[in-house]
């Protein structure tokens, strides 16, 4: 592993030889060189589908998907390759949960507990399929240090209560639950637990087997690794008794006009031709991640976050939606637009997000309708905390009264 130092770090991100500041790393990573070459060989160099044609380059291809399916079991510790399911991130992942395990079990009588902090990724499926089946979605609440109350979870779980959905970390606050504890109160109950960690996976992968997590959604774009490219975890066995969602090649055994038999998983979630060049991407970035020091680089861009919010708490109107710690700054000043401010530190080279960051109910449990989030990783510095606080002044004297 190589010690962490900040300036090679950044070295192996070419997006950042422009002049911006590139805040918005939450909403999607930079990716590195090893990343961009693998991609780059891929398309070069290969010829051929997965899982599919005879010959040797085809042949070749489908060992290498297949390894990075090992490769990303063996990162979240999953007991076995057929239990991570590739898709096309963290939201059609949830999805699958929602469509093949929910939807087909829940019943009126049922109760899925959702946090009040989810990325509407992690909620809106669990509306549809209430939509669906007539179950009843439960909140969690937000607690006084922006985290969803899990003290509150002994009290909303109940025979009824089929399943618990948890973000890892916040998309907004950087808040991360205590999902080990939250996981043990579920399963107390007979409850399943499916953890988002669209966020989370890159800040810290889970043990899924330490942690008895059922199911696990993760984006290989947020993990430095390429867009359109995730995955599912699954517990064998609940995959195993799941039904497919997309039919179509390669997700069935055999198929006639009088019916069909599906493949065991993963396979009969991946119906079509799957996201090759994404699933070889992302197998880079995983080895890429594994050659970092990531608790040091985690450290760091944590610090950078720290630096930030206490240089804008000096400046009037200042409000910081930030759980301790977090390498995101969700933020606004008082009687100015978070619109109007983005715009203008846009001008001034700095890319960050504003608005309501795809998390209505939580914005509207922190009692705002939008915020400016500043999303720092370790390709970031000094100098763009300082380019930030010299964007915001100028805009404040623009803005200000
Ligand atoms: N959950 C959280 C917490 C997120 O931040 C995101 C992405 N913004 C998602 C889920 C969805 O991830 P994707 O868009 O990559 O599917």
């Amino acid at each position: 592993m190589t010690a962490f130092n900040p300036a090679r770090f950044r070295e192996q991100f070419p997006a950042l030889a422009d002049a911006g500041v590139y805040l918005d790393s939450a909403a999607t990573a930079l990716k590195p060189l090893a990343v961009i070459e693998a991609s780059r060989q891929f398309y070069s160099l290969n010829t051929g589908s997965v899982h599919r044609s005879q010959h040797g380059a085809a042949q070749w291809l489908t060992a290498q998907y297949e390894a990075a399916r090992d490769a990303a079991a063996q990162w979240l510790n999953a007991a076995s390759a057929q239990e991570i399911v590739w898709t096309k991130g963290a939201t059609e992942a949830l999805n699958i949960v929602a469509q093949c395990w929910a939807r087909p079990r829940l019943t009126a009588d049922d109760e899925i507990i959702v946090s009040e902090a989810e990325h509407h990724a992690n909620l809106v499926p669990w509306l549809m399929v209430a939509q669906q089946t007539g179950a009843r979605v439960v909140k969690l609440p937000l607690g006084g240090d922006r985290l969803p109350d899990i003290s509150q979870l002994p009290a909303l779980l109940n025979a009824r209560t089929r399943l618990l959905a948890l973000g890892q970390m916040s998309n907004v606050t950087g808040g991360c639950p205590d999902i080990a504890r939250a996981i043990q109160l579920a399963h107390a109950n007979g409850t399943l637990v499916v953890i988002d960690g669209a966020q989370g996976a890159v800040h810290c992968a889970p043990d899924v087997r330490l942690l008895d997590i059922d199911f696990y959604a993760f984006s290989g774009h947020k993990l430095y690794g390429p867009t359109g490219i995730g995955a599912l975890y699954g517990k064998a066995e609940l995959l195993a008794d799941m039904s497919a969602w997309l039919g179509g090649g390669k997700m069935i055994e055999q198929v006639s006009f009088g019916g069909f038999t599906l493949q065991p998983p993963p396979y009969r979630f991946e119906a079509g031709t799957p996201n090759i060049a994404g699933v070889i991407g992302l197998s880079a970035a995983l080895a890429w991640l594994a050659e970092q020091d990531m608790t040091q680089a985690e450290n760091y861009s944590r610090g950078l976050a720290t630096l930030a919010q206490d240089a804008l708490a000096k400046r009037p109107g200042f409000r910081s939606f930030r759980c301790q710690n977090a390498s995101l700054l969700a933020f606004d000043f008082a009687d100015i637009h978070h619109g109007d401010m983005a715009t203008l530190l846009a001008k001034s080279g700095i890319a960050l997000r504003a608005g309501q960051h795809c998390a209505q109910p939580l914005l509207a449990a922190l009692g705002v309708s939008g915020t400016l989030r500043a999303s720092f990783a370790p390709y970031n510095t000094r100098e763009d905390v300082e380019r930030l606080i010299e964007a915001v002044d100028q805009a404040l004297e623009l803005l200000g009264d």
